[in-house]
């Protein structure tokens, strides 16, 4: 039997219909949720991602306020920026989008955010939330989707064995963390894990987050297991893809989230839902 799809889109719709009533009642108390996002220069990329989550933000009734500075901004301008935003009692939230270009110290920036409006999950103070359990800040976006999307489909993490592919600080360590938080015994596996397909094969829950297209192919894979696929990749042919061979997984696994449409379709819900809590918390 070909594996059930985790579509991100019901994930996303259902977050959305919860935030919605919590914006409405926000508002009614003279609040309204507002994201700051802080572009440095032109990047496609950034610029593709604010448009997603500006239509996501404002579909919901949040609002966001846009800061765009030149691509050859000083440091102590940026700085400035940040902290002009940290002072500012109409912004909720902030999304910095990174890498910034190579003259600006990244470091300092991050510093500089408050935790309590760093929506992105990129401060040291967040991630000290994610690890130590604590509402501090807030997770980095993308990992929080992971289990946003166990929740929505019901997938029981409690005493399941979950491998985690991959251990950068935004999306592998945090996503590793929540799912530990949710009772589940996990293994993070690396570049320089050994025998990775035995490691992954013998997960319930398998969350992929190497940033390599195909990283995971068949033979790490077994009936039963539910698979996260969080890699964006793009193929020659232009079309968007995986870290999971989906091809191979699909027909052996019980359940897998596509590419496009799976944990990139719910990662700008979880951050406009970060800015409506961070909102609450004003109050
Ligand atoms: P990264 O390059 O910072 O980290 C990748 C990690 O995977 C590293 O720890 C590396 O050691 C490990 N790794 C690489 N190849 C591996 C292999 N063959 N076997 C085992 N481990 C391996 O990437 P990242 O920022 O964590 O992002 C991971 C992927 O998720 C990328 O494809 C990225 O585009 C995607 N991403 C998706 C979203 C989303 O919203 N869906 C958001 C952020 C990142």
């Amino acid at each position: 039997m070909p594996a059930t799809l985790l579509k991100g889109k019901d994930v996303a719709d259902a977050l959305n219909a919860k935030m919605s009533a919590d914006i409405e009642a926000l508002k009614a108390k003279g609040v309204v949720p507002t994201l700051a996002i802080l572009r440095v220069g032109e990047r496609p990329d950034d610029i593709s991602y604010e448009k997603g989550a500006t239509k996501r933000a404002e579909g919901v009734g949040a609002a966001v306020k846009n800061v765009i500075l030149p691509a050859d901004v000083s440091q102590d301008a940026l700085l400035q920026s940040v902290r002009d935003l940290n002072g500012d009692k109409s912004v909720h939230g902030v999304l910095i989008f990174r890498p910034l270009p190579k003259h600006l110290d990244e470091d300092a920036v991050r510093r500089a955010l408050d935790p309590a409006k760093d929506v992105d999950g990129i401060t040291d103070g967040s991630l000290a939330g994610v690890f130590a359990g604590t509402e501090q800040g807030y997770p980095p976006c993308t990992a929080q989707a992971c289990v946003e999307i166990l929740d929505y489909y019901k997938i029981d993490c409690k005493g399941k064995r979950a491998v985690v592919v991959g251990r950068s600080l935004v999306v592998g360590k945090p996503a590793a963390m929540l799912l530990t938080g949710k009772n589940a015994t996990v293994t993070i596996c690396h570049t320089r894990t050994v025998d990775m397909p035995s490691v992954v094969k013998n997960a319930e829950i398998v969350v992929v987050a190497a940033g390599k297209a195909g990283a995971v192919t068949g033979e790490y894979l077994s009936p039963g297991q539910t698979v996260i696929d969080v890699g964006i990749n793009m193929t020659d042919e232009g079309k968007l893809t995986g870290d999971v061979r989906f091809d191979e997984a699909e027909p052996v696994v019980a359940a897998i989230t596509p590419v496009p449409g799976g944990v990139g379709t719910v990662t700008t819900s979880v951050l406009i839902s970060h800015v409506v809590d961070a909102a609450k918390k004003s109050l």
